[in-house]
């Protein structure tokens, strides 16, 4: 299979010895909607140039539709980028912004004038196309920056970050915009943000990536319920971490000795022969049940297994039709529940002690 986009242990260290991107290795298939996630500074902004060409790559190999692109200028590339802040050009109107790329590829004026409305006309901009952008909104500049991309028919579109200037209601219906029309195109978007949420909403799968490298590859769902690394279950969503050390193992379930006794995780990791190994259980929020002081110690093996710790309730708040709850365990550390409110209403009451469980296959072991 061609693959539309590959990095091949591909690396960046800056002129100033700055290392950037170390051993980066994916494989996008065509159509495919990548996110690059990770704190500031992480590299992905370097990662995204060196596909552009704006950047040259310094070790490895990187392949756009398996044609090694390394010394390829970005302009010969399949590819097209928008930038957070758009640079559009200000003493141009909407039409001549998008028209730039057509130019300078040399193309006749006929044909340009006929892509340009096409996209013009996709994106809903044809009524604007003789304003100066410098007269616009951040939405319509948004999508100007978009117009002008894709007009050029790139096989692949890279966005740096390009929701970041808007505000929260916009960046929400461009987000639902931007993935309408990816699929519309059926072309490969390549998109970074540091906005979790962005990535979780938008994207076929996830590169986690953290200090220059890249953590974990996931699509959203199984990002969020099984983080691979403490980094990304930090990182994503809303975890619980307990340290511990490895008392058993099988094929399903891995055991650990902690501060709150034996308690237990999936094994997804095919972790053999590795007692007394120091781990951590990772429960994410949603796999974690509150229940009542008062339930029977039976009852409680029967729905949990030893996956039960006493807790205390600090606080229960309504919101809509969802519950939030947080409790601190006897070391001092809480964590944040969340449930459909009918079943926790007029069970539960602020102060009072109670018990978090959950069952092993909704949390996972990770390494320390
Ligand atoms: P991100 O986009 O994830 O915030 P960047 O790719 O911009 O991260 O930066 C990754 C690292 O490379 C950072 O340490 C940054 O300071 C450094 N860096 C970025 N651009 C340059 C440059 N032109 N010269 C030297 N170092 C750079
Ligand atoms: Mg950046």
């Amino acid at each position: 299979m061609v693959y539309d986009l590959q990095l091949k242990n591909v690396g960046k260290v800056y002129d100033n010895g700055t290392p950037a991107v170390i051993d980066f290795n994916l494989d996008v298939e065509k159509g495919e909607f990548i996110a690059f996630l990770g704190p500031s500074g992480c590299g992905k902004s370097t990662t995204l140039r060196m596909i552009s060409g704006f950047e040259t790559v310094t070790s490895g190999d990187l392949l756009i539709r398996g044609k090694r692109v390394n010394d390829q200028l970005p302009e010969k590339r399949p590819t097209s980028m928008i930038f957070q802040n758009y640079a559009l050009f200000p003493h141009m109107n909407v039409r001549q912004n998008v028209r730039f790329g057509l130019e300078v590829k040399g193309m006749s004026k006929p044909e340009a004038d006929k892509k340009v409305d096409g996209i013009l006309d996709k994106l809903g901009l044809l009524d604007i196309s003789e304003m100066p952008t410098s007269r616009l909104s951040g939405g319509q500049r948004q999508r100007i920056a978009l117009a002008r991309s894709l007009v050029v028919e790139p096989d692949i579109l890279l966005l740096d970050e390009p929701l970041g200037a808007l505000d929260a209601n916009l960046r929400k219906s461009i987000q639902n915009e931007l993935k309408l029309l990816q699929r519309d195109l059926g072309i490969t978007f390549v998109f970074v943000t540091h906005a979790q949420s962005e990535a979780l909403a938008l994207s076929d799968r996830i590169i986690v990536m953290n200090a220059g490298r890249v953590e974990q590859i996931s699509p959203p769902r199984e990002l969020y319920t099984r983080p691979k690394s403490e980094f990304v279950a930090r990182f994503i969503g809303s975890n619980t971490l307990i340290p511990g050390t490895v008392l058993k193992s099988d094929a399903e379930t891995i055991t650990l000795d902690t501060a709150f006794g034996a308690i237990s995780g999936t094994n997804r990791i095919n972790l053999t022969e590795a007692k007394g190994q120091n781990m951590s259980i990772v429960l994410p929020a949603e796999a974690v049940e509150l229940v009542p002081g008062d339930t029977k110690e039976g009852e409680l093996r029967k729905t949990f297994g030893n996956n039960v710790i006493p807790c205390r309730i600090d606080r229960l708040q309504v919101v809509g039709h969802i519950m939030q709850m947080l409790v601190s365990l006897e070391n001092g550390d809480t964590i944040h529940i969340e449930g459909h409110v009918d079943k926790y209403r007029n069970r539960l009451k602020v102060g009072t002690s109670a018990y978090v469980g959950w069952q092993s296959s909704g949390a996972s072991v990770i390494g320390q």
